[in-house]
C-alpha cells in the first residue's frame, strides 16, 4: 500500500484524537479539506460565506471554487475575524461562517457558535495552522468541521496533505465519498467525486509527528514566550496576544511595528536578513486586494476592513519553530532590538 491504505487511516485516528471528534477524513491538501468541506454541504448559487479578509488566498479560493459570495468581517487585535463585525453581516443568503485561526491562535469561537446557533447556519473552520490549539479546552477543528493543512510549513507537515475533522457523521460519509471519485465501495458510484485522496507515504511521514504533537507544540510556545519576554516593552511593536482561555499553537510568532517604532517593517526585515535572521509577512494585503478578485461576481468588496488594512501594514513574523535553541531565540531577539536601538 502505498497510496490510501492503513497509514492514512492511522494518521486519521491521532486527529480524531488530538481534535476530539468523531471522524477525521484525510485529503490530499488544507485547500481540498475547505474546498471539499464546502462541497459536501451541498449549497446553491447566490448562497453565501462570511470569512476574515486578513488570510491566506486558499480559504477564499476554496470559497470561489465552491461557487459561493464570500462576505468580509473586519479583524480584531488577535488578528482574527471579529463576532462583533460577523453578526451584522449575516443574511438571508448565509450559510456559513468561515474563521481562520491565524498564526495558530484560534478565533473567538463561543459568540460565532452563538450566531451560527441563532441562524441556522455551518461553521467550517480553517485550521490549517492551528493543530494543537485550543478555545476554552476545546480544540481547533472540533466545533462543527474542521480543516487542517499539512502543507510543508505548518506544524505537522506530510509535504503536502489536508484533514477535516468533524463529529457529523453524514459530512464524514460525503467527504470520503466525494476524496474517492464518488465509490463508496468498487465501481459503486454514488456521487460525483474527485480524487483528493493522501498517500500512505505522506501519512508515513506525519505519524511520528502527531505522536510529538504535544511536544512540537510545547516547544514553539516556549520559544513564543523566550520572544515575548524580549521584545516587549521596546517603543512601538506589539507582541502576539494570547487571550488566556485560549492556547495558542505558534505557528507563527508575529509582530507589529507601527507607525510609533523608531524602524520601519521593512528597514527591520533588511537588519533582520543582515544577521542571517530570516522573517515574513503574513499577509502583505487583505484577501482579494488584488487585480483577479477586483471585479470577481462573487467577492464582495467592502471598506469596512480598517483593522485588516492595518495589519496587512503592520506584521512580521519571526522564527519560532521547534528546532530553535534558546540562544538562536536570544539572537532572533536582540537582533529586533539592535534594529531599533540603531535609530
Ligand atoms: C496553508 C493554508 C491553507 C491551505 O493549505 P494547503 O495545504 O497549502 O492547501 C489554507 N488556509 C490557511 C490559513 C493556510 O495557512
Amino acid at each position: 500500500m502505498i497510496a490510501q491504505g492503513p497509514r492514512v487511516a492511522h494518521l486519521e485516528d491521532q486527529y480524531r484524537a488530538a481534535t476530539g471528534t468523531k471522524h477525521a477524513v484525510a485529503v490530499n491538501s488544507g485547500t481540498a479539506a475547505l474546498i471539499a468541506s464546502l462541497h459536501v454541504l451541498e449549497f446553491e448559487p447566490g448562497d453565501e460565506v462570511i470569512t476574515t479578509p486578513f488570510t491566506f488566498a486558499a480559504t477564499l479560493n476554496a470559497i470561489l471554487r465552491a461557487g459561493l459570495t464570500a462576505r468580509f468581517a473586519d479583524i480584531g487585535p488577535d488578528f482574527n475575524m471579529d463576532p462583533e463585525m460577523m453578526a451584522p453581516l449575516v443574511n438571508d443568503r448565509t450559510r456559513v461562517i468561515l474563521p481562520v485561526h491565524l498564526y495558530g491562535l484560534p478565533a473567538d469561537m463561543d459568540p460565532i457558535m452563538a450566531v451560527a446557533r441563532e441562524r441556522g447556519l455551518r461553521v467550517v473552520e480553517d485550521a490549517a495552522q492551528a493543530i494543537g490549539a485550543s478555545y476554552r479546552n476545546r480544540p481547533a477543528g472540533s466545533f462543527d468541521i474542521g480543516c487542517f493543512s499539512m502543507y510543508a510549513t505548518k506544524n505537522i507537515t506530510t509535504g503536502e496533505g489536508g484533514v477535516v475533522t468533524t463529529d457529523d457523521d453524514a459530512i464524514a460519509d460525503r467527504l470520503r465519498v466525494f476524496r474517492n471519485q464518488g465509490m463508496r465501495s468498487r465501481y459503486e458510484y454514488v456521487a460525483t467525486g474527485e480524487n483528493l485522496r493522501l498517500t500512505d507515504v505522506q501519512a508515513s511521514i506525519g505519524i511520528p509527528q502527531m505522536d510529538r504533537l504535544e511536544a512540537i507544540t510545547a516547544s514553539r510556545r516556549a520559544n513564543a514566550a523566550q520572544l515575548t519576554a524580549a521584545l516587549d516593552g521596546l517603543p512601538g511593536l506589539v507582541v502576539p496576544t494570547e487571550p488566556h482561555d485560549r492556547h495558542h499553537a505558534y505557528h507563527q510568532y508575529t509582530i507589529r511595528i507601527t507607525e510609533e517604532a523608531p524602524v520601519t517593517r521593512d528597514e527591520l526585515i533588511a537588519a533582520l536578513a543582515a544577521a542571517g535572521i530570516g522573517s515574513g509577512v503574513y499577509y502583505p494585503r487583505v484577501v482579494w486586494d488584488y487585480e483577479i478578485y477586483q471585479n470577481h461576481p462573487l467577492v464582495t468588496r467592502t471598506d469596512d476592513v480598517i483593522e485588516a488594512h492595518r495589519a496587512a501594514r503592520e506584521v512580521l513574523s519571526l522564527p519560532v519553530h521547534p528546532l530553535l535553541t534558546p540562544e538562536q531565540v536570544d539572537a532572533v531577539a536582540k537582533a529586533v532590538a539592535d534594529a531599533f536601538a540603531a535609530r
